[in-house]
């Protein structure tokens, strides 16, 4: 079989990711069935947003063949366990976490149903996770001798993300990727609908059997050349720009480093906060239509504080929506010419991976294409739109009405119809495993996608369990307060307190004397300075 050669256009991290990640899969051993390369241009930067992820990216590294710890030194890395959402039931400071793990319920999964059936006293998660304490304290989720504790924590990492695909880059050249810094100025076609090459400001012509465009929102090989389209998504996520700054450590620093991201609810959208080794990155993701730049800047300077006056900022602009057929002819789009989801739960970094690892499983050993990408674009789709429920759902069920856009996000149209339908469903019989067996839910509209995509059979392109299941949905769900009306109808007014998990109270006494502050961890693992005296 001749060697296969696979060309990378765009040198971000959805670039590199795709090198490091097919190298490591495709070209087993010595055997060298791919040969692969990217050119990225030295004109256009990279996004250098996207600094949060989420647990599947442990897989990811192991299969790539990245040591953690190692990994941390290069991208100012620090650990992720939970995403903590302030505000986004009430302006009130109600917050709560999703973190990354949760105990068992013993053999019939009905932990959510019990604490439906409590006075609410105690935070869903709480009861069945120690994550949401440990994170309160501070905690790093390994020992000092990276050791795990016994605790069963499962984490991901916040991360540089300029640093991050300069690290996929050292990483994947040192294994046989070739690199070109060239900018990309013209694409030569086959008459087959195939891309056969694409030429260089250096003049150079590369040539290649499979051609991945990961140009990011520029998108120049599947949109620019070959025109396919992208789903606007839109109407569901109203946010469509970031406000970004970062905040470095010895300007000031907090005192620790905190071991979860923090989404704070603002007057036109949210707040992310990322705490890095030397710094913590903050972006306002908000919707323009409700929000001037001027005003999202200042609200943001005034979010963090007096010390923030002075510190420059950045806009980011992005569109929710995904491309319609990722995978044509021989080309696939990984990354933001992919699509993108608004960053709430962290998902780009994830769809880049998902993508590689899907196109490994799927790679093209023949020139026969079709049917490859076909069930690739299947699946990617499903994936997107699982995404996108569950973020829709973080919006639509606030009980927020002080600004134009909480009132707006709660509006029935917002919502789209497959998390519509299964809200509704979900108030009749709350969420449970099988749920996710199942891709269809009364209410949906047979033969119809409520995406504006087609219609491959019967059944909506909806979760498959494949990333968010029942325990993520029951997170948010009751994080947001649901069923509380419903509750008092089935279960009466005077209900118990909450039972808290023993495992949950057992991790919470130990963890102290296991587990060492995040910043004390950092500085022994991976060196980060020590910031306490400034
Ligand atoms: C506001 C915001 C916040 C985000 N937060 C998160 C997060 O917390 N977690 C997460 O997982 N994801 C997040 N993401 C998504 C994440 O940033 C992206 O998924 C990730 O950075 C991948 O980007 P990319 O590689 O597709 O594109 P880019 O980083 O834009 O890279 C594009 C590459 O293409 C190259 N290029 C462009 N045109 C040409 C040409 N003509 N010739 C040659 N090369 C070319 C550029 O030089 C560059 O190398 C966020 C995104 C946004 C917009």
């Amino acid at each position: 079989m001749r060697t296969k050669r696979v060309l990378i256009v765009g040198g971000g991290s959805a670039g590199w990711t795709a090198a490091a990640y097919l190298n490591a899969a495709l070209n087993v051993g010595d055997q060298k069935v791919v040969d692969i390369s990217l050119v990225e241009s030295p004109d256009v930067p990279r996004i250098g947003v996207g600094e949060a992820t989420i647990p599947n990216i442990n897989l990811t590294l192991a299969i790539i063949g990245i040591d953690e710890l190692d990994l941390m030194k290069a991208v100012d890395g620090t650990y992720k366990q939970s995403i903590r959402y302030v505000n986004w039931l009430d302006d009130k400071r109600q917050f709560y976490h999703h973190p990354f793990c949760r105990y068992g319920s013993g053999p019939r999964d009905d932990a959510g149903r019990r604490w439906l059936m409590s006075d609410r006293s105690v935070p869903f998660m709480d009861t069945i996770s120690a994550q949401p304490a440990l994170c309160e304290m501070n905690l790093a989720p390994k020992t000092l001798g990276n050791e795990d504790a016994g605790l069963s924590l499962v984490y991901a990492f916040h991360m540089d993300a300029l640093k991050f695909a300069d690290y996929l880059h050292e990483f994947s050249t040192a294994r046989g990727v070739t690199d070109y810094l060239d900018h990309v100025v013209g694409v030569d076609m086959h008459d087959n609908g195939n891309i056969a090459a694409v030429r260089t400001a250096s003049g150079k012509r590369l040539e290649a059997d499979l051609f991945i465009d990961c140009t990011g929102f520029a998108a120049e090989l599947i949109e620019k050349k070959l025109g396919v389209g992208f789903t606007d998504c839109s109407k569901w996520l109203l946010c469509d720009r970031a406000v970004t700054m970062n905040v470095p450590h010895d300007h000031h620093y907090p005192g620790y480093v905190r071991p979860y991201t923090t989404a704070t609810a603002l007057s036109a959208g949210w707040v992310w906060e990322i705490p890095l080794q030397t710094r913590r990155s903050l972006g306002y993701v908000h919707s323009s239509a409700h929000l001037s730049d001027d005003d999202a800047e200042k609200e943001l300077r005034a979010f963090e504080g007096d010390h923030a006056e002075a510190l420059p900022t950045r806009i980011v602009d992005f569109m929710v929506g995904r491309r319609e057929q990722p995978w044509t002819a021989n080309c696939v789009a990984i990354g933001l010419s992919g699509g993108f989801i608004e960053p709430l739960e962290s998902t780009g970094l994830y769809l880049a991976q998902v993508a590689s690892a899907l196109l490994a499983e799927h790679f093209p050993y023949t020139d026969d294409m079709e049917s490859l990408a076909y069930r690739f674009n299947r699946i990617t789709e499903d994936r997107f739109y699982e995404i996108l429920d569950f973020i829709n759902m973080h919006y639509c069920l606030t009980n927020r009405t002080d600004t134009e856009f909480w009132r707006e996000v709660r509006r029935p149209e917002r919502i789209n119809d497959r998390l519509r339908a299964k809200l509704d469903y979900w108030r009749i019989k709350p969420p449970s495993v099988s749920d996710f067996t199942d891709q269809f839910f009364p209410g949906q509209a047979d033969g119809q996608l409520a995406s504006g995509g087609r219609l491959g059979d019967s059944r909506s392109p909806i979760d498959t369990g494949g990333l968010w299941n029942h325990h993520s949905y029951e997170n948010i769900l009751y994080g947001m307060d649901f069923l509380r009306d419903e509750c008092r109808e089935w279960y009466g007014e005077n209900r118990p307190r909450p039972a808290v998990h023993k495992k949950v109270l057992d991790a919470i006494d130990a963890a102290p004397g296991k587990l060492p502050p995040h910043d004390v961890w950092l500085q022994r693992m991976v060196g980060m300075a020590d910031y306490s005296n400034l």
